[in-house]
């Protein structure tokens, strides 16, 4: 009862189409899924928070779920819309290397500057570890977020000016894969088996 048998528009699925690597029929599961769990068409950071709380249950993902709210929200007007989320999903699923780790880049990005500082980092890392919780041994020389950045500047800041550019960041990840740690976690966190 009151459920809205609303469908996407041939035009919008035709957008979807050329915009991510979904085909039709993923792209119509996704929507079902979507307008289940937000029948406005809208997803809140609340309700995005709810999503990776069923991940994580032993930690606190919020101030993580919250920078990655930031990306998905690419109009910045406080809530995820389908498009929104498909092409997000798009690019960190299915997207390459390059695309995933431009991606990346945005999450740590944090003011948008085009330069990730060590507070930045500090941030997102900190989002991190307070999210995971328990959940992961760390070795004895990463075990805090403050030891991590260190040792993600020490490998990618090259000309030693304490911020990272986008080509840094992409040559640093190259000698350590483990800096997309971010998108893996995000990974797991996907809501799964919809539709
Ligand atoms: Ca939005
Ligand atoms: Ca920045
Ligand atoms: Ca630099």
């Amino acid at each position: 009862m009151g459920k809205k048998n609303s469908k996407l528009k041939p035009e919008e699925v035709e957008d979807l189409k050329k915009r991510t690597y979904f085909t039709e029929k993923e792209i119509q599961n996704w929507y079902k899924g979507f307008m289940k769990d937000c029948p406005d068409g809208k997803l809140t950071l609340e309700g995005f928070t709810k999503i990776y709380k069923q991940f994580f249950p032993f930690g606190d993902p919020s101030k993580f779920a919250s920078f990655v709210f930031n990306v998905f929200d690419e109009n910045r007007d406080g809530y995820i819309e389908f498009h929104e989320f498909l092409t997000a999903l798009s690019v960190t699923s299915r997207g390459s290397v390059q695309e995933k780790l431009k991606w990346a880049f945005k999450l740590y990005d944090l003011d948008n500057d085009g330069y990730i500082t060590r507070q930045e980092l500090l941030d997102i890392v900190d989002a991190i570890y307070k999210m995971v919780g328990s959940m992961v041994n760390l070795p004895e020389e990463e075990n805090t977020p403050e030891k991590r950045v260190n040792k993600i500047f020490d490998i990618m800041d090259k000309n030693r000016d304490d911020k990272l550019t986008f080509e840094e960041f992409l040559e640093g990840s190259k000698k350590d894969p483990t800096i997309i740690q971010a998108l893996t976690l995000y990974d797991m966190a996907q809501p799964q088996g919809q539709g």
